[in-house]
């Protein structure tokens, strides 16, 4: 146990750690590992009965699937970082021999390298507008002009390119497909970003976004991380509050319970960050950012079809109900497939016949035996998938939400500076705000 029980604080005694950290996602997770390897005491406090956050390895449709982040890569530094370090291995997702898509109203068919003619023209601009607008991907805001473009959508973007209509409706679909949200929402900056952390090369980026995932699952490097370090882990530990003193900060879990810091991380999804009373209340900048919310609000979702499927992808433009699907694994002679949708209002994961509906717009061969996915949407620990900005929030919110607000710092894939809202950014930003502790806790004269 590395914390001590210390003396009063008013009449209550209360656990006191050198630094709190709220979360327990990878972000989270990194942060209290980096802390308590240095030497100090941390507690981590988690609302789920899991550690993860939104990675989730579970047993679903006979096999362990990810309900949440899955695929990572090594243009990715910070995943890749800890993969080596704890011995993890990736393995590809399978290739795809024939895409399907939607355009026109009606279904098409043909091979990879004709489904990539076709959204080329539309991606090729875009990665080299990112190029320009993004020279330095981990310094976001080094253009100082870029409120010329952050007010655009990906909509309005494809809208002005001179793009035949199936190249544009089948582009943007793409790009529905990679905000989890509808094109009418998702910034075009965010998709700059996307392409900069790809060296401005989109098929780089497809390959780095989807292509190989974690041979034991995101949970097993979870469990690599928190088990490294010596942080106290708490589960079931709904933070409440947080309020700040001249000595520190108290952070209240929602059973009452107190817990003294020096320093408090938060690793909180930007959604659910007004759900939290600091006092002093967050600067108006952080809770704006909260309550305008992420441009994702979508689904993922797990299929099991009879028998084997030859690979393929499909694609859909956002205003079917899903944009996405392509076969992962085989389990028992049936194929389990991979989809997205941009609405989960419209389309619950575990839906089963609303899935089947919407996958018979590509195919009507396949027979849907059951379905599974974790509504991420709904669930009071996120309210959003994987975080991307909509129009204008790169400019107005990144810096403000970066920032720390006394004893408190900020974490979390929806504030990273590489690549936002992967698991990637997640640890990016654990390792910053970690940084920035151990900078508080040594003090000015260090
Ligand atoms: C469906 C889906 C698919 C994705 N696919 C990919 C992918 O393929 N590749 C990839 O790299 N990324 C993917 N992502 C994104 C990636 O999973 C996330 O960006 C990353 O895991 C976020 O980590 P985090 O630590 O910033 O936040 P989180 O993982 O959300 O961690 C925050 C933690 O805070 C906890 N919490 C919330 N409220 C409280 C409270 N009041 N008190 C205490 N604890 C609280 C939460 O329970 C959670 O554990 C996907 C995400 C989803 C949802």
């Amino acid at each position: 146990m590395r914390y001590r029980p210390i003396p009063e604080c008013g009449e209550l005694r209360m656990d006191s750690f050198d630094v709190v950290v709220i979360g327990a996602g990878f972000a989270g997770l990194v942060a209290a590992r980096e802390l308590a390897l240095r030497g100090h005491a941390v507690v981590v406090l988690e609302a789920r009965d899991r550690i993860g956050g939104r990675t989730w390895t579970d047993e679903r449709l006979g096999r362990r699937l990810e309900m949440g982040g899955t695929w990572v890569h090594w243009l990715q530094p910070h995943v890749w970082s800890e993969i080596t370090r704890y011995g993890q291995r990736i393995e590809p997702s399978p290739s795809s021999q024939a895409v399907h898509w939607i355009s026109g109203g009606s279904a098409h068919r043909g091979s990879p390298e004709e489904f990539d003619a076709l959204i080329s023209r539309g991606m090729d601009q875009l990665a080299r507008d990112s190029r320009t607008w993004f020279p330095l991907p981990y310094e976001p805001l080094h253009r100082t002009d870029l409120d010329q473009v952050d007010h655009l959508s990906v909509a309005d973007y494809f809208a002005g390119l001179d793009l035949e209509p199936a190249e544009r409706e089948v582009t943007e679909g793409v790009w529905a497909e990679h905000f989890n949200g509808p094109a009418a929402v998702s910034g075009y900056t965010q998709a700059m970003r996307w392409c900069a952390a790809a060296s401005g090369d989109w098929q780089l980026l497809h390959q780095a976004t989807s292509g190989y995932r974690l041979t034991d699952g995101t949970a097993a490097l979870a469990g690599a991380i928190a088990a490294d370090g010596g942080a106290e882990l708490r589960l079931g530990s709904v933070v409440a509050s947080v309020s700040q003193d001249t000595g520190g900060a108290t952070v209240t879990t929602a059973d009452g319970t107190g817990v003294r810091a020096r320093q408090v991380i938060c690793t909180l999804p930007l959604n659910v960050l007004g759900t939290i009373d600091f006092q002093p209340a967050l600067p108006a900048a952080k809770l704006a950012a909260s309550a305008e919310r992420t441009a994702s609000q979508g689904l993922k979702t797990w299929i099991r079809v009879r028998g084997e499927v030859p690979p393929f992808t499909a694609y859909a433009p956002d205003t079917h109900d899903l944009t996405f699907v392509r076969p992962e694994y085989t389990v028992e002679g049936d194929t389990l497939l991979v989809a997205f949708g941009t609405r989960a209002a419209d389309l619950a994961p575990d839906d089963v016949g609303g899935v089947a509906r919407a996958l018979r717009a590509w195919r009507d061969d396949l027979e849907v035996l059951d379905v599974s996915g974790h509504d991420w949407m709904t669930d009071d620990f996120s309210r959003e998938t994987w975080p991307m900005q909509r129009p204008k929030q790169l400019t107005r919110y990144l810096a403000a939400l970066q920032e720390p607000h006394g004893a408190v710092r900020f974490a979390g894939s929806d504030i990273a500076t590489g690549w936002a809202g992967f698991i990637d950014g997640a640890i990016e930003s654990g390792l910053r705000a970690s940084r920035a502790v151990q900078d508080a806790l040594r003090g000015p004269r260090g």
